[in-house]
Parts: structure tokens; sequence; C-alpha cells
């Protein structure tokens, strides 16, 4: 396995070059991982973008202001009421631990494992492999993983690489590139795939 995923990281890699994820920095980080639970980045742009010009984008504003004035800003992401309280639950955390581990930021209501491992991974540079539904779709395709186990995958990844930040952080963003432009979910686009060769999805 350990091979087979440096090759495809190299693949990746070579067609579509350094992603240099995830936008953003510090705390935006954050607001973004849970705001992009299921949406599109756009639509947390937007809200991002409304955060900062409420000049909210710090732990203390997001602390003090009221839950309906948030829900208002964050609106344009989506589930806007379940995500303010998950903002809420979060700056909770942050404003008495600035450096959270993986088991605290699991314990916030709300965020699941692969929110939890984007924040360690992107805001705090903590090497976490995060898994998602692109990266299930295209290791189930090419046949080198049979499952949805969140933290079964993720230990397959992270027992198979080099424990390095930018590996980790560039190997998830390829993914989700290659997912949303050729492994995508109906007609996924074999013919062009730079993995097609080693796909078993491709051969039946
Ligand atoms: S060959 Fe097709 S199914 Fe396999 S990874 Fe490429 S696009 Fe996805």
């Amino acid at each position: 396995m350990k091979e087979e995923l440096l090759e495809i990281y190299n693949s990746l890699y070579d067609k579509y070059g350094p992603q240099n994820w995830w936008p953003g920095e510090g705390l935006e980080i954050a607001i973004g991982a849970v705001l992009t639970q299921q949406t599109n980045w756009k639509n947390v742009e937007k809200a991002l973008q409304q955060l900062k010009n409420a000049d909210c984008m710090n732990v203390d504003c997001l602390k003090k202001i009221p839950i309906e004035k948030l829900e208002e800003l964050i609106k344009s992401s989506g589930y806007y009421r379940i995500k303010a309280k998950r903002l809420k639950n979060l700056i909770d955390l942050l404003s008495i631990d600035s450096q959270p581990n993986r088991e605290a930021l699991i314990a916030v209501n709300g965020l699941g494992d692969e929110t939890a491992d984007s924040i360690l991974l992107y805001m705090f540079e903590k090497e976490y492999f995060v898994i998602d539904s692109y990266t299930f779709r295209i290791l189930n395709r090419l046949g080198l993983y049979n499952g949805q186990n969140y933290l079964e995958l993720q230990q397959i990844f992270m027992d198979s690489l080099p424990n390095k930040l930018q590996l980790y952080q560039e190997y998830h963003a390829l993914l989700v590139k290659h997912a949303k432009i050729c492994c995508t979910k109906s007609n996924p686009k074999c013919d062009s795939c730079i993995l097609s060769k080693r796909c078993l999805y491709n051969s039946k």
C-alpha cells in the first residue's frame, strides 16, 4: 500500500501541481472548516467575507456576538443555525485552549473527524491526514480500500506515508481536485484519468 499511495500522490502532483491549501490563515481556517460542511466553498467565502466586514474574524467578537447576528452573517453557507451553534462551541474551546488537541476538538459538539482534522492539519499544522467523501470515492474506485470507515482509512494513509505536514496537506488537496474535475461522482472521466491504468472501476 505504501508504494501505491506514494505513486498516486506523485501522479496527481505531476498532473495538477502544488495546491497550496487551505485558503486563509489562523482562525479563518477553523471557521472555514466548520462552514464548509455540506456546502461548496463559494458559499463559505461569502460568509467569511461577511465576518471580516463585521470585524468579527476573531475569538473576542465571535464569543460576544449574539447568535442571531452570527446566523445572519454566515447565512450564505447554509444550515446557518446549526453552524452558528457549532462556531460558538468551537470558539468556547479556543477561548480557553488556543492549541487544542484532537480529543478536545472532537469533543466539541458538532465537529466530526473531518472538520477536526482539517483544523489540526491546516490551522495548527499537525500531521493528521484528512479523509473526506472524495478520498473514499477515489480509493474505493481504485480498489485500494473497501468501505467508509474514516479512522481506518486515515490510519492506512498515516501508516503508509512519511510523516510530513506538506505531504499530508498537498495529498488531501490533490485528491479533492482530482475528484472534482476527473473522478466525479457520476460519469468520471476515466479515459483521460492519470490513474486509469491502476483503477479497478475503469476495468469493469
Ligand atoms: S480511472 Fe476513472 S474511476 Fe478510476 S480514478 Fe480515474 S476517473 Fe476515477
